[in-house]
């Protein structure tokens, strides 16, 4: 059996009832494109794989991929790419629209998701992460868990905490609580925003400053008259403000140079 790497986050699933409730979350049908990060030893693989029949899945850790690969010969089509998810150009999976799913190592679950919210055909993403983390995906405007992580993903996807899972699901315990989390690209969100990169920046930049008011953390970029103009007051926290209101000032900037 291979080792268990630290440095990957590797917390493996060993509750079955758990794995029974993520796999109906899931919901794999025939000939759906899923592809799953960080399969490990296949908790979740061998049921998916039960269920499309045809699976992807991208897995950083050598020994693990052959121990996988061995263990679901007999299961259904497996394509394993063995590299960093967070390198990996998602295009690649040629489908007008897939499902992303895994229980990601969280380590990396941050930057992992703000890479995969840039490509348009991932139209959904079932993810087990930190609950921490699915609080703050999920927070509303003025509440203390909302921020940057928070608009960026509900900019772009409907956001749903489905269940909280504890340490003993898993092998080795990790020190936190877990939660899983579902999200659902809304294109009418992303057409609403007319150039991403600098609605991205707007976002980082308020939340650089946030115990600033807004006409103040981010003078460089807009005054008191604009942010009136869109019903924003300028006295407002950056946490105040909704994520139609960074939309909407986002839209009202002038282009600056990439
Ligand atoms: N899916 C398995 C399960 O539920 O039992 C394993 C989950 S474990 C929390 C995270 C998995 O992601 C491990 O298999 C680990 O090797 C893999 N992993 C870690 N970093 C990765 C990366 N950057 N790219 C792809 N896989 C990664």
């Amino acid at each position: 059996m291979p080792p268990v790497r630290k440095r990957f986050a590797q917390h493996f699933l060993i509750d079955k009832a758990v794995v029974e409730q993520i796999i109906r979350a899931i919901n794999p049908r025939e000939n759906e494109r899923i592809v799953e990060i960080g399969p490990g030893k296949g908790a979740l693989t061998l049921p998916l794989l039960a269920g499309v029949g045809r699976l992807d899945v991208v897995e950083i850790d050598r020994d693990l991929s052959a121990h996988l690969i061995e263990k679901c010969k007999n299961a259904g089509q497996l394509n394993l790419l063995q590299q960093d998810a967070l390198q990996l150009d998602f295009a690649k999976f040629a489908s007008p629209r897939i499902k992303v799913i895994g229980n990601l190592p969280y380590n990396i679950s941050t930057p992992l998701i703000f890479h995969l919210l840039q490509f348009n055909h991932i139209n959904q993403m079932i993810f087990m992460l930190q609950k921490e983390v699915a609080d703050r995906i999920c927070a509303k405007a003025d509440t203390s868990d909302y921020g940057r992580l928070s608009i960026m993903v509900q900019a772009q996807c409907i956001t749903e905490k489905l269940f909280e899972i504890k340490p003993a699901a898993f092998y080795p315990p990790p020190k936190v609580d877990s939660a899983l989390l579902r999200l659902t690209a809304t294109s009418k969100s992303t057409d609403r925003i007319k150039n991403y990169r600098q609605f991205s920046e707007l976002v980082r930049i308020a939340f650089c400053s946030r115990r600033k008011q807004v006409s103040n953390g981010l003078k460089t970029l807009t005054d008191a008259n604009q942010l009136e103009e869109l019903n924003i007051p300028p006295s407002a926290r950056p946490a105040e403000l909704s994520v139609t209101d960074y939309i909407n000032l986002a839209n009202a900037l002038k282009p600056r140079p990439p």
